[in-house]
């Protein structure tokens, strides 16, 4: 928690502030107060925690990092309302993430790092390598920030940005804990999901942390040869024991298993590879659910989108053998929807709005 000399305070828990006010000197209830005025109120500075005396405001603003994001552009999708936002950190990179809305409430879509070291082929976020890892805190911001300039509650939230959220296991835990807290934002479990590209041995772990959260594993392709075509990572863990870990995670917490499967037209997209899908899927013996996305075009990269007759007529097959498969809403396609292809723009010096 200590950064150089200075306390990331926005990412400690309330037993570790306590902690921390008491090394300062302060009653125990401070803690209490902080606490609220960071995860409650989203507070954007010491000065507005206007019930704590000004000697604590002084000693904070000495000792304390308050992470707070500085929103540099939001765009704002005419075609359904969906929000991306462009977000400075205090080392002047930049992060994406996204509100979208829907009947049953607002759902944001955080980044976990800036860039990705995980190297899909179809993806923005890849292109420019692994920057850093986000803290806790600069993850739960994205959040406090959408909320607070929506004025609406945040209901949902998906790890689904730029990043592995499982390639930054420590930050993304604590950051579970802290946002689903009943003294912070309470996001209920079940409404937060995490998506990776398969790294084993950390969704064995996270199936352990007795979480009620959904995992949302990125498959992209039936078999490990056209898996680990798309995803480097699929050479590190091959499909069989990925799936072995999707299993593991459904027998620990009872969650459903969410497969993401983006489809690219003459790339996954085949009769026969629904049919291997099928098969795979039957074979996992676990309640899954299979979200397709048809792929978002990103200009450095050289894949397309199946027409609509083929997306639909992949997911029929897979209804028809009784898999749930749902075809995903592609949101703010006008606004650079795809993972990455904002803060990429941003990168090149084209991300005027
Ligand atoms: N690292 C995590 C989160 C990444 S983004 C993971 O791999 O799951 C969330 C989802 O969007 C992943 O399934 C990812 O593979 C997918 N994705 C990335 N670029 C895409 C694109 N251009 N079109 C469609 N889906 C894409």
């Amino acid at each position: 928690m200590e950064t150089g000399q200075r306390t990331d305070i926005k990412s400690m828990y309330m037993e570790e502030l306590q902690e921390f006010v008491k090394r300062l000197g302060e009653k125990k209830y401070r803690a209490k107060q902080i606490y609220e005025w960071l995860h409650k109120k989203q507070a954007g500075s010491f000065e507005e925690m206007t019930n704590l005396p000004k000697s604590l405001i002084e000693k904070l603003k000495d000792s304390c990092i308050l992470t707070v994001l500085r929103t540099e552009t939001v765009q704002v999708s005419k075609e359904d309302g969906t929000k991306k936002y462009l977000f400075a950190l205090s080392d002047g990179n930049v992060i994406e993430s996204v509100r979208m809305q829907y009947k049953h409430g607002n759902s944001v879509c955080i980044s976990s790092q800036a860039g990705c070291r995980m190297g899909c082929r179809f993806c923005a976020s890849a292109i420019g390598g692994l920057v850093r890892n986000l803290t806790t805190a600069e993850m739960l911001d994205q959040i406090y920030r959408i909320g607070k300039e929506a004025g609406e509650r945040v209901s949902n939230v998906v790890v689904m940005g730029t990043g592995e959220p499982l390639d930054n296991y420590e930050n993304l835990l604590r950051f579970l804990h802290m946002v689903t807290d009943e003294d912070g934002l309470h996001i209920s479990q079940r409404n937060v999901t995490v998506s990776t590209c398969g790294i084993v041995p950390k969704m064995r772990m996270l199936a352990d942390e007795n979480l009620q959260i959904t995992l949302a594993l990125s498959l992209h392709a039936p078999t490990q040869e056209k898996r680990s075509m798309l995803m480097p990572i699929a050479g590190t863990y091959a499909l069989e024991e990925v799936l072995e870990a999707c299993r593991y995670y459904f027998y620990k917490t009872g969650r459903r298993v969410t497969f993401e499967y983006s489809l690219s037209s003459g790339v996954n997209d085949s009769d026969e590879e629904a049919k291997q899908l099928i098969r795979l899927l039957r074979s996992i013996d676990a309640k899954c659910h299979v979200n397709l996305i048809p792929v978002n075009p990103v200009r450095e990269r050289d894949f397309r989108q199946p027409n609509r007759q083929s997306v639909l007529q992949f997911q029929k097959k897979l209804l028809e053998s009784g898999i749930n498969a749902t075809i995903r809403r592609e949101m703010g396609q006008d606004i650079d929807g795809a993972c990455g292809q904002l803060r990429r723009k941003y990168a090149a010096g084209t991300g005027e709005p």
